[in-house]
């Protein structure tokens, strides 16, 4: 598939942030969106990029009411040479239609998905900031439009990716932090839709995350919702833990969103010679592992902060410190490598980069 991109320029430009020390996250979006229309019985159509902007859209449509929505998060980078990458956005683009087969969605082409970032990113490259551990953030989203109450799939979607600046995750550091190992509420089921970067997923959590941060915690670990007992996830992170010298995660099978930040770590991992086991973990076996000193580290996995050392662990009140509130050693020599081979100051032996200038 491959349709013509239609571009449509702004007139009135924003003005760039003038400090890139405080972007934050998500705050500030750029001069343009891409935009592409689905019809059942026309397929997809429109494709154009046009001024960022609000959308009109019926308020009958099903996403309004039924949550049929998928996302993606990815970020550019701009290299010491000035030059523009991405980090395997066709890993993002296959996911966006596992998600879409998921949600009952139609599938969008994954290599004019990444056509799509492409030309939107080189479109707005003067938006991709400069200052170490900046970048400019994309979110691909797909909704349901049209005008129909009744609970089935749309008729209609809208894909568009909107894209804006983001600032360092570590601007003052690496601090570690704060788990709450959940007992109440539930993230995702088997059979669910955990797997699937749905909004409804994230809806859904919000209440357990606010309870947890009002006590002080940071984040929110899920444990399966079938007998609350092994880990999960982390709100938006995957989780890794440092066990007897080996990497220890807990296998995706249907409940775990798979990460592209925890196959990548993953694969880095093994490549230095650390032994990696995809297997339940039971929260019993942490507390008492980490008793008898051997869980020395554990981390998140993410786009947004590539690696989240976590510095405590609260189940039941029972606490358990970790790495002595910094960042372990493993977890920082994987974070060297991946965040040099995302920023373009280490070799991508694995072919993991799309260079755009
Ligand atoms: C996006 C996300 C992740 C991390 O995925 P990456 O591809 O590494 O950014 C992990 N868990 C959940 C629930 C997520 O939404």
């Amino acid at each position: 598939m491959d349709l013509e991109i239609q571009i449509l320029k702004t007139n009135t430009p924003k003005a760039k942030p003038s400090d890139e020390g405080s972007l934050g996250f998500g705050k500030l979006f750029t001069d343009h969106m891409f935009l592409v229309e689905y019809d059942e019985g026309r397929g997809w159509h429109d494709a154009r990029i046009q001024p960022y902007g609000s959308l009109a859209i019926d308020p009958a449509s099903p996403v309004l009411h039924y949550s049929q929505e998928i996302f993606e998060g990815l970020k550019a980078y701009r290299r010491n040479d000035g030059g523009l990458q991405m980090f395997r956005p066709w890993e993002n683009a296959n996911r966006m239609n596992r998600s879409a087969e998921r949600m009952c969605m139609p599938q969008l082409d994954a290599d004019f998905q990444v056509k799509a970032m492409r030309t939107l990113v080189e479109l707005e490259q003067d938006w991709v900031p400069h200052r170490e551990g900046t970048s400019l953030y994309l979110r691909p989203t797909m909704i349901a439009t049209g005008a129909e109450l009744g609970v089935h799939p749309a008729k209609s979607y809208l894909y568009y990716i909107i894209c804006s600046p983001a600032g360092s995750y570590y601007k003052n550091g690496m601090a570690p932090v704060k788990i709450h190992i959940e007992d109440h509420y539930v993230r995702a089921v088997k059979g669910g839709t955990g797997a699937a970067k749905t909004g409804g997923n994230y809806s859904a959590s919000l209440k357990a995350a606010f309870d947890a941060e009002k006590k002080g915690f940071d984040q929110v670990l899920w444990l399966d919702g079938r007998e609350n007992k092994y880990v999960e996830e982390v709100g938006a992170m995957n989780m890794v833990f440092v066990m007897d010298g080996k990497l220890v995660t807990a296998p995706t099978g249907g409940s775990i969103l798979p990460g592209i930040t925890r196959k990548s770590v993953l694969q880095l991992a093994g490549d230095m010679g650390i032994a990696v086991e995809e297997r339940p973990i039971a929260v019993e076996e942490l507390f008492r592992a980490h008793e008898e000193g051997r869980l020395t580290e554990a981390f998140g996995t993410g786009t947004a902060a590539v690696i989240s050392p976590v510095g405590l662990m609260e189940y039941h009140g029972k606490v358990m410190e970790l790495s002595g509130g910094k960042i372990g050693p493993v977890a920082q020599s994987i974070y060297d490598t991946l965040v040099g081979i995302q920023r373009g100051d280490r070799p991508d032996p694995y072919g993991w980069i799309m260079k755009l200038s």
